[in-house]
């Protein structure tokens, strides 16, 4: 598809909560190494609730979902997750604005626009060891696969290799923001929880769009 419409959104949400609900233990193994063991389980009620909402009376447009899927996400999530994704669509949303669907340039806006307001909100800057470190190397490989004339199926598929990159990058690296930051040097050695998840948003993308 090169038109990313309501219904490439729905897919693209839906198939992104069956990964999270397929990888909630691995999430919260991942978390019960340098945070609290509940990420897994925190994603997987966010996503749940999403489809439920998803599933009511379908929304008038693009950003209306988007909407719809932030706002979810953040009153059903307690964790950092929860106002952080809810964060990322809500910031989609607005970059929508009132277009009914986004062309492939469109929806490469509203993911960075997603990732400027996780990074404002979190205040977490490259490195930091957040979902920030697989999100914007995944945003940086889109804009550039679509710059070289790629189409939005094969771009995804860029951004979602570069995701797994930035997400493997987080190991070695000493968290300094959120909970794992509290574990200082101890927190170097492990996968982020949240930079996995975010590998599974973009692996959901590139599934949903081909
Ligand atoms: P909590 O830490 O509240 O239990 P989760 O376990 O659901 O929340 O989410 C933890 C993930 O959230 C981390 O792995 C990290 O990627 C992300 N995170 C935490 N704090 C921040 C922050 N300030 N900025 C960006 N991402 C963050
Ligand atoms: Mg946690
Ligand atoms: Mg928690």
């Amino acid at each position: 598809a090169d038109v990313v419409d309501t219904a490439v959104l729905t897919a693209w949400v839906r198939h992104f909560a069956r990964l999270v609900a397929e990888h909630a233990e691995e999430l919260t193994a991942l978390d019960a190494a340098i945070g609290d063991a509940d990420h897994g389980t925190n994603m997987d009620r966010g996503l749940t609730a999403v489809v439920a909402a998803l599933d009511g009376e379908p929304p008038a447009g693009a950003a209306a979902l988007l909407k719809r899927v932030g706002m979810t996400l953040v009153s059903t999530v307690g964790g950092a997750s929860g106002p952080l994704y809810g964060t990322a669509f809500l910031r989609m949303a607005t970059a929508a604005g009132d277009r009914p669907a986004l062309d492939p340039a469109g929806f490469a806006a509203a993911l960075r626009a997603g990732l400027d307001g996780v990074a404002a909100r979190g205040r977490a800057e490259p490195g930091d060891k957040t979902l920030c470190d697989a999100y914007a190397p995944a945003v940086d490989a889109l804009d550039e696969a679509l710059a070289a004339g790629r189409p939005l199926g094969e771009a995804l598929v860029a951004a979602h290799a570069a995701a797994e990159r930035g997400r493997d990058a987080t190991t070695p690296m000493t968290a300094r923001k959120g909970r794992a930051s509290y574990l200082g040097e101890r927190s170097a050695g492990h996968q982020d929880p949240g930079a996995t998840s975010l590998a599974l948003m973009f692996q959901a993308a590139a599934a949903a769009v081909r």
